[in-house]
């Protein structure tokens, strides 16, 4: 998702009460940052924040940690805030390379990636979110017992995530490659605006859900 730079969108963001701005020293204590024991999930790559504002509304027992790299896309899910705030979601502006120095070792209870951007030349691959080096960072950060669940329309990425898992340690707990109409995990699907966009045009929606 490469919105136009929105003018003002880096000060917004800097100045927003629901980002966390100082998230190298909160490592380690997301429980004392929402005052309370509830499980932490994090989704890498929000965009504009649909998928991730509708779990925090569904589900209050949960903490949720949203990361985006652009100001410009994450503008739109802090206006949001503003207008209706949760109090069990926060945004962070980062780049995922750098997850590791922002939460502790199995300090996440369970991540979520949607619509990844594919990198489809293959001198790009490290930079996919469910490549190999990624799925090391987040064995890092991932309590041990922890899930990672993953949706894309796109092919080519959802089996090169898939051929990924075995040199990276993972197993798939469940795979579909097409959600909609696979009735035990389409249960609780939150549709992503992405997942919106390309079910409506009639692209089935390809899942896994892995461990370690
Ligand atoms: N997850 C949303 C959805 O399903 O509607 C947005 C999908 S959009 C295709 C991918 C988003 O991931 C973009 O907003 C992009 O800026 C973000 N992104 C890609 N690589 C990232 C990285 N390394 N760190 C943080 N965000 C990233």
């Amino acid at each position: 998702m490469r919105l136009k730079n929105v003018p003002g969108s880096r000060e917004a963001i800097a100045e927003s009460e629901f980002v966390i701005h100082d998230f190298k020293e909160t490592k380690g204590s997301f429980k004392k940052l929402f005052g309370n024991e509830n499980p932490l999930h994090i989704e890498i790559g929000m965009g504009k924040g649909k998928f991730i504002y509708r779990m925090a509304e569904l589900h209050p027992e949960i903490n949720y940690i949203g990361i985006e790299k652009y100001s410009s896309v994450l503008l739109r899910a802090v206006q949001k805030m503003e207008a209706e705030p949760l109090p069990n979601l926060k945004f962070i502006r980062m780049d995922a390379e750098e997850i590791e120095e922002v939460f502790d070792e199995g300090e996440v209870d369970k991540i979520y990636l949607n619509f990844s951007d594919p990198w489809p030349k293959d001198r790009h691959a490290k930079r996919r979110l469910p490549s190999k080096e990624f799925l090391a960072r987040y064995d890092k950060i991932l309590r041990k017992d922890g899930f990672l669940e993953f949706k894309t329309d796109n092919r080519g990425l959802f089996d090169f995530a898939v051929e990924q898992l075995p040199e990276a340690g993972w197993k798939a707990e469940k795979i579909t490659y097409d959600l909609h109409h696979d009735e035990e995990m389409v249960q609780g699907n939150v549709m992503t605006e992405y997942e919106e966009k390309f079910s409506s045009m009639g692209n089935p929606i390809c899942k896994y859900i892995i461990y370690r």
